[in-house]
Formats: structure tokens, sequence, C-alpha cells
């Protein structure tokens, strides 16, 4: 009897435990990862390459050579999936760039978008429209390419690495994700004019920022292929994301907000990072994300700063090692040493694993329920516990809430309780930890982290 007393109690203790957790891994974002093919970047990547250069102010006429038949034979992909895609819509997105340093006289230059419309909500004008000011989420990677000489336009630049793989991987996940529906609508994106000044970027971000877009999160890749480093060191284990603290958006009240609570590590892209990298490795094994708390390396940028720097949360995926050799390099050899960026200084199995992490994370998103809406840490009266609220979420497949929480001078999360209701109160001092709230549906999509502001001081 006794016995059977404690087995009830353990089953009981058990139960409780479960009820505790969220949902596990999601089938169909399982699903999505492992449609990605590495052959199919190569593909790309190669097909780029044979354009012999993709400078911004290379040859627009031929269909063999240059940006212009570049950009068709992109546009010309991005049309194939959406063919048999009713919600993908293909367009060219021009601007004018102005001279500049890098820019000898006015220039054309045309990002290709394709646009995954959201199942539930029809942003009007081929998405490009701010009525409705939808919620949408941005993957790009920049398709124009340099030499060693940034206004050389007619020397070979076939840009394998920068930024074949990263245009190559977002044309594969805009091929694998036109296949599925989605909760919010997915914008892919093949800059141009990054090497000129991010100027393909920058007009869409400003475009973004005119019309209200609600761009929940930017995922930028750029240089995403290559495994061997130019200390001859060979790092084919992770990738790196670089998410910037603070947006020149956060002034004021914002600030004040965010310095008080210490949620200095807490902004918007640094949020955004934290959350590529738990969801990205829950879906792809022996594969790791290692986040730098930093905008860019040093001396360089990238299409992720104008979103950034406009309040969008945006970050930027670079390979682990880089190979100055093959980057803003004339093709040649010299004292037998080749440079370039070549197409045969890609591993596409390692671009492979980038391009994973990225679905993982772009289609959780994408699946998950809104970010909880007005989340709390009520500061009212002295307690030893804490006491959070927020808003219901409407989604009618909610299973609830991750409320998330880590220590002060932790990096990433440690710890989470799990609940159905739109509160909870946990054990732990609001004194000591630093909070977040994530809606989750019944598949175990979970959405960006809510981080709650202070009620009642
Ligand atoms: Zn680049």
């Amino acid at each position: 009897m006794r016995s059977e007393f404690v087995l009830l109690l353990l089953v009981g203790v058990r139960l409780t435990l479960l009820a505790d957790q969220p949902p596990g891994r999601s089938p169909l974002v399982g699903q999505i990862v492992s449609e990605v093919s590495a052959e199919s970047l190569r593909a790309t990547v190669e097909k780029l390459a044979s354009f012999k250069t993709r400078h911004t102010l290379s040859d627009t006429l031929t269909n063999t050579r240059g940006i212009g038949a570049a950009r068709r034979w992109i546009k010309s992909e991005f049309d194939r999936y959406a063919r048999s895609a009713s919600n993908m819509s293909v367009q060219y997105f021009p601007t004018t760039a102005a001279p500049s340093a890098r820019l000898p006289h006015p220039v054309k230059v045309v990002n290709v978008l394709a646009i995954l419309r959201s199942g539930a909500s029809d942003p009007g004008n081929g998405g490009m429209s701010g009525a409705g000011n939808p919620v949408c989420l941005l993957l790009s990677g920049h398709y124009d390419s340099r030499a060693t000489n940034a206004l050389d336009s007619v020397s070979e630049a076939p840009g394998a690495d920068d930024d074949g793989t990263g245009t190559a991987l977002v044309l594969e996940l805009a091929r694998v994700f036109s296949k599925h529906r989605f909760r919010t609508t997915i914008i892919f994106a093949a800059f141009a004019g990054e090497e000129q000044g991010l100027l393909g970027s920058t007009a869409l971000a400003e475009f973004a920022r005119e019309n209200g877009w609600r761009v929940e999160g930017v995922l930028n890749n750029d240089i995403v292929g290559g495994i061997l480093g130019g200390g001859g060191e060979v790092e084919s284990t992770f990738v790196r994301v670089f998410s910037e603290a603070y947006s020149p958006t956060d002034t004021g009240s914002v600030f004040r907000q965010r310095n008080l609570l210490g949620l200095e590590n807490d902004g918007a892209s640094r949020t955004l990072a934290r959350y590529i990298q738990e969801i990205g490795t829950q879906y792809v094994p022996n594969f790791n994300v290692r986040l730098v708390y930093r905008r860019d390396r040093f001396l360089r940028g990238g299409d992720h700063l104008p979103f950034h720097e406009r309040g969008f949360p945006a970050v930027r995926f670079t390979e682990a090692r880089e190979n100055f050799d093959h980057q803003h390099q004339d093709v040649r050899t010299d004292s037998g040493r080749q440079y370039g960026d070549l197409p045969a200084f890609v591993n596409f199995a390692y671009c492979a694993n980038i391009a994973r992490i990225n679905a993982a994370a772009l289609a959780t998103l994408a699946l998950a329920p809104a970010m909880p809406a007005g989340s709390v840490i009520i500061t009212r009266n002295l307690e030893y516990g804490t006491r959070l609220t927020w808003r219901k979420n409407s989604e009618a497949d909610l299973a609830g809430y991750s409320v998330r929480y880590r220590e002060t001078t932790a990096a990433a999360w440690q710890y989470t309780r799990f609940v159905e209701d739109s509160s909870v109160t946990i054990g732990v001092s609001k004194d000591d930890f630093l909070f977040g709230v994530q809606a989750v549906d019944r598949d175990g999509n979970a959405s960006l982290m809510a981080i709650p502001g202070a009620s009642g001081r």
C-alpha cells in the first residue's frame, strides 16, 4: 500500500513538472529545417559567381555578365518558387543612389524581394504599402560584389562568399518556405549596393520606417560559407551572430527606463540574437551560435545596420573565421597564393548549417503567437517573490506563456516557468534577476521575448 502511495505521489510530481514546461519542438519547424539543401546552396553560389562581377556599376544589359544579369536571374528564381505559392509575390525595389566616395555618378540600385504573405492578413499593394501595418520578418543577403578597388566595375569579382552565400541562403529559404503557411509575413531580400555603402538596405529600411512597418526581426546573412580562416585554422562548428545593445532610437524615457531596470543588455536586436541562438540550436544538432555582443566586426558594416539604426531588431550572421585573401580581392595568384572570392573556398555543408539556424529561428518567429503585450513586474511593494503580469494573447491555439529569467550578469536565459494564465508569481527576488515573457502555441512555437517594464514604483 505504502509503495503504491509513493508511486502515485511520484506520478503526481512528474505531472506537475510536465505542466510547468512548455510544449516541445514543433514538428513543422523540424520539417522546414530538414528541407534545406547544401547542393541547392552550391548551385546558386556557382550561378552567381558565373556572372563574373556583380559590381554596382557593372554592366546591366547582357544576360551573361554583370549585376543586371544577376538580378534578373535572382528574380527568375523567386518567380519560380512563387508560381507554386499563391501567397508569394516578387518584385524589384529600385532606388537611385546619389554620388558619394564610392559612387562617381548617380546609379540605379535594385533590391530583389520575394514577399510571402501571412495566411491571416493581406498587407495589400504587393505587401509594400503601410496599409494595415502588418508585422513582418525580413531575411537578407546582398548580391552585389566587388574587387580590390571599390570602384572597379570591370575586373572579375565572383563574390562567392561575400555575399553569394548570403544571397543563396535567402533564395534557399524562400524556396523551402514557399511550400508552407505562416502566421507572419516574411520578406526575402536580395539587397544591392551593399559594397558601395549599404545603399539598397538603407532605401528599404527608410521605406519601412516611413510606412510604419512593424518589422519584428531582420536576419542578415553576409559571408556565411568559409571555414578556413586566414590564419590557417579550420572552424566549422559555429556561426557568429552580431547584435548591438542600443539602437540610436533608444533615447529619452526608453533609455532611462532601460538603464534604471538594468536592461542595457536586453535591447531589441540583442533580444533577437539571444532568441536565434536558443531556437537555432534546438533544431540544428552539433552546431552552435556564438553571440557577439557588438554591432559588427571592426572596420566593417552590413545591411542589418540601417534597420537597427531605425529601431528595428536586426542582427548579422557571419562565418566563424574570415579569410581576407578571399574577400574584396582581385582574382590572382601571388607567390603561389590564390586570392579572390571563389566558390572553391566555400564549404556548402557549413553554409547549410547556418541556413538551418536561420530557418529554425525564422520559421518559429513566423509561426509563433504574437509577443505578449503590456508585460510588467509589479514593484509596488517590498516583496520576497516576483509578480509579473501581461495581457492575454488572442490566438486560438495558444498553449500558454514561458516566463524566463536569468541573473543580471548572465548572458543567456537560465530558467523557465511555463504558465497558462497571464500572470505569475515566482519565488525569486525581482531585485536579483532579469525577466522575459514568451507566448507559446500548442506546437511549441515561442514568440520573441517581451521584456517587462516596472509598474508601481
Ligand atoms: Zn558583404
